[in-house]
């Protein structure tokens, strides 16, 4: 009988997607993915917030279902991607962020990109409302810090600034729409043998060993 062997092959010119729960670090682990490979972020809720910060009417619409925990519509959310990935630096790929996170999504991404590899970082719920309860952001730098977790500087302390929509209740209603219409995605690349899994559950630092493993 043949045996057939599968090798899970990334294509570096190709893009990346971390996947995951709301809370479960991504923002953290692509920072470090960004270094290893070069390739430019890309995040939907940067790119929501900056559109909101900036007061445009695509900032503005999307602002009620952030503001409350609900997924931005999908129609939104490709038009953002398609215009990101026209840009010069998207050429050779982009790690993707909080994108795809409905089945229609990641459809329109596979007329848009060719994706190689999508990490997921899976964390427990239990684990989730605590992280992202206690978040807080340096509106300076973008660096993400934690009440008790990652304690920032007294030096910048003052400065911290908490997501409008890392309340308890929006966290719920965020977990509620990750269950229903993003987590159904791993198993949709899991059948493209795409996925590649971490326990994002322990140190910040051994979930980047792991994500660094299945990189290289
Ligand atoms: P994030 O910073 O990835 O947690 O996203 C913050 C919020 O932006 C989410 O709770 C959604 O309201 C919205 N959002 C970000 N990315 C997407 C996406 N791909 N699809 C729908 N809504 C999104």
């Amino acid at each position: 009988m043949l045996i057939e062997k599968v090798y899970f092959a990334i294509d570096m010119s190709q893009s990346i997607v971390l996947f995951g729960p709301p809370g479960a670090g991504k923002g953290t682990q692509a920072d470090a993915i960004v270094e290893a490979t070069g390739k430019p972020q890309v995040s939907t809720g940067d790119m929501l917030r900056a559109a909101l910060a900036a007061g445009t009417t695509l900032g503005l619409e999307a602002k009620k279902y952030m503001e409350a925990g609900e997924l931005v519509p999908d129609d939104i959310i490709i038009g953002l991607i398609e215009e990101r990935m026209q840009q010069d630096d998207a050429s050779e790929g982009v790690l993707f962020d909080g994108f795809p996170r409905t089945i229609p999504q990641a459809e329109a991404l596979a007329e848009i990109a060719e994706v190689s590899l999508v990490i997921s970082i899976e964390v427990p719920d239990d684990a989730i409302v605590g992280r992202i309860v206690g978040r807080r952001m340096d509106p300076d730098t973008g660096d993400i810090y934690h009440v008790t977790f990652k304690p920032a500087p007294a030096e910048i302390a003052a400065r911290l600034i908490q997501r409008k929509d890392d309340n308890e209740e929006a966290v719920r209603t965020r977990l509620t729409a990750y269950h229903n219409q993003t987590s159904p995605l791993a198993k949709w690349y899991e059948e493209k043998g795409l996925l590649a899994t971490v326990n994002g559950n322990q140190a910040m630092a051994d979930v980047g060993a792991e994500i660094s493993a299945v990189l290289n």
